[in-house]
């Protein structure tokens, strides 16, 4: 750190991205992207044209892509808000909603850029614990007084909750904001977007990055009351009004047209995760039920680190976290099922 670092961040922790090795060839399970390229439509729309444009500052409302996600999801343009990848929303909802009087709060075990955020911008936060089925417990989150994140499904356990927590969880919380992050939605939970008409403190938020097959264009984007909306847009044109660069613009349109293409992808990988939770369990690993696009594991004949390294030495790439409460465990991307097979096999040498 040099000594021009302003004071307040000095001793904030920041987030650490999983590893995106540019050394070798990894089979790459350890960062839940997409097995496959994204769909020939978006290829065909970042093209020559597009890029010859580039001198061009893009749209700052991306009203075309604005209007094909309201399309989508049967809701208005106003209610729909696009970001350079779901964290820029999530950090957007932290500042424009929480602060010293409107603290935040999170399960214990949960994506980790929430307590970053939190602690970037100075706001009280309290982390709720995961039951003991690190399962998210809804009665926590009742009349709390708080604003609410969580992923659903959660990260790193996959599990789910139901509409009707989420709706209890709104309903009890009428004067804070509660985002339900859906990342992982389309691998098996149920979307709260319908849930945004009847709450006006819910913001849906989703991302291309995972079932669309686009973590590398970034972008993402939240589903709310049009009010909330609004105050997200004047965070965004107080920090960068052109987040959203014109060829993921497009492409972000392009993949909404090409939607079966990535219904199918999802049904192949939820196949897989299903498939490999079986081989795990076989070979005596211990699963939660994940509905996402990883598998969250462990053996008790190798801890989490080793089984981590191991893989790596075989070229392989997972997850692994330090946290206390989860340290024996990895997560695994599920990729196709060629990959899969790949990781069983090399699974089977190390233990
Ligand atoms: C991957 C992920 C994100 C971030 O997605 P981007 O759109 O790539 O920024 C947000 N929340 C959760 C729970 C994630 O797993």
């Amino acid at each position: 750190m040099s000594k021009f670092m302003n004071e307040k961040y000095c001793r904030l922790e920041a987030y650490t991205p999983g590893e995106q090795p540019q050394d070798k060839k990894y089979i790459k399970l350890n960062t839940n992207e997409s097995p496959y390229p994204p769909s020939q439509g978006v290829l065909d729309a970042v093209n020559t044209d597009a890029v010859s444009l580039l001198n061009l500052y893009p749209d700052p409302e991306c009203k075309n892509l604005r209007r094909t996600i309201a399309e989508q999801y049967t809701v208005e343009e106003k209610n729909v808000f696009v970001g350079n990848g779901s964290d820029d929303i999530l950090n957007f909802a932290f500042m424009a909603f929480c602060g010293k009087d409107s603290p935040a709060a999170f399960p214990d075990i949960s994506y980790g850029f929430y307590k970053v955020y939190a602690e970037l911008h100075a706001i009280p936060f309290t982390e709720i614990p995961l039951n003991g089925k690190l399962e998210v417990c809804v009665r926590d989150y009742i009349g709390i007084n708080k604003n609410i994140f969580i992923a659903n499904p959660n990260a790193p356990t996959g599990l789910t909750l139901s509409l009707d927590d989420i709706s209890r969880i709104c309903e009890s919380n009428k004067n804070n904001i509660v985002v339900i992050d859906e990342a992982y939605v389309d691998f098996g939970a149920e979307s709260s977007v319908n849930l945004t008409k009847k709450f006006d403190n819910l913001i849906t938020v989703m991302t291309y990055s995972k079932s669309r097959s686009m973590a590398g264009a970034r972008l993402g984007f939240a589903i709310a009351n049009e009010e909330i909306i609004k105050d997200l847009e004047k965070i965004k044109y107080s920090t960068n009004p052109y987040s959203i660069n014109r060829l993921t613009n497009l492409a972000g349109i392009a993949a909404l047209k090409d939607n079966s293409y990535y219904v199918e992808n999802c049904k192949k990988i939820i196949e897989a995760r299903e498939y490999t939770k079986v081989e795990l369990q076989k070979l005596g690993f211990e699963l939660t039920d994940s509905k996402s696009n990883f598998i969250f594991t462990k053996n008790s004949n190798i801890d989490g680190e080793m089984l981590y390294k191991k893989l790596k030495e075989k070229g392989i790439l997972v997850r692994h976290f330090s946290k206390d409460r989860i340290k024996d465990y990895v997560r695994i991307t599920v990729g196709t099922k060629e990959q899969m097979d790949a990781l069983l096999a090399a699974i089977k040498t190390v233990i």
